[in-house]
């Protein structure tokens, strides 16, 4: 009798701890993939916070000693050392706003950064791994134009604005990043081959693990719409048996 009235107990701790326990999702791709358009959807459907990793270094405070460093790297494409991303990442994470969990665009982004993720023994629900040939990224990322204030995105051939170099709503010019120039984007995507794919890889190696950090990974082809994006990582998560909000 004793031990029964244990087992049940012990039954209904785990599953308040489970319910209780914050949800991570994580998003992995080379640039110009569209992690920020899927993290922005699932954000939505989901109700998690999304964490964009170069929002949070933007958000900095001018007065950090760093800042004019991390922009510097930032500009010219190049990847800010891990020790500064772990501190701006645990400073944004111990945020009351991310006590259910969150979603990851853009981290981790070496191997390095994933210590982060084992020294917290954060469990990542899923990890969407988005997929696409250099020569569409180079493409969409050169043809890139933003208003800055609004965040709206348009592309000179395939989402052109309605007269050329203006945001349709305001009028206001729109701009290019600095990083979106072919020379710079073609060094993102080296280095995305070369320090980024290899979490990917980590992920969808660690997936089985029964303590490991990862729980499941699906592999996406972004080459397409972001419409076709969204529905073959919906269909590849419920053969996963991961059932979504948005996925329906
Ligand atoms: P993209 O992934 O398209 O290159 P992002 O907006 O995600 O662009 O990142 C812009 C820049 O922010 C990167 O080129 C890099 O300098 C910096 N950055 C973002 N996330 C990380 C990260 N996890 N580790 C190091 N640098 C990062």
């Amino acid at each position: 009798m004793q031990l029964m009235r244990f087992l049940v107990l012990l039954c209904l701790f785990s599953v308040s701890a489970m319910a209780d326990s914050p949800r991570y999702i994580m998003l992995i791709g080379a640039p110009g993939t569209g992690k920020g358009t899927l993290g922005d959807k699932l954000s939505k459907t989901e109700g998690l916070p999304l964490i964009t990793t170069s929002a949070v270094l933007k958000n900095l405070p001018d007065s950090d000693p760093l800042k004019a460093e991390i922009v510097d790297k930032m500009q010219s494409g190049e990847l800010v050392p891990d020790a500064l991303i772990y501190k701006a990442m645990a400073a944004e994470l111990a945020k009351p706003k991310y006590s259910k969990g969150a979603i990851f665009d853009g981290f981790p982004r070496t191997q390095k950064q994933i210590e982060f993720l084992n020294d917290r023994k954060m469990q990542i629900e899923f990890v969407v791994v988005l997929y696409a040939d250099d020569e569409i990224l180079v493409k969409r990322l050169a043809g890139r134009r933003i208003h800055e204030p609004s965040g709206r995105v348009y592309h000179v051939d395939s989402m052109p604005p309605k007269n050329p170099g203006e945001d349709d709503v305001t009028g206001e010019p729109l701009v290019q990043r600095k990083d979106d120039n072919e020379w710079t984007i073609r060094k993102r995507l080296l280095d995305y081959r070369d320090q980024t794919q290899p979490v990917a890889v980590w992920a969808i190696f660690n997936q089985a693990a029964t303590d490991g950090v990862v729980k499941r990974v699906v592999l996406v082809n972004a080459s397409g719409s972001f419409e076709d994006t969204w529905s073959m990582m919906c269909s590849k998560l419920a053969l996963e048996s991961v059932k979504l909000n948005g996925c329906r």
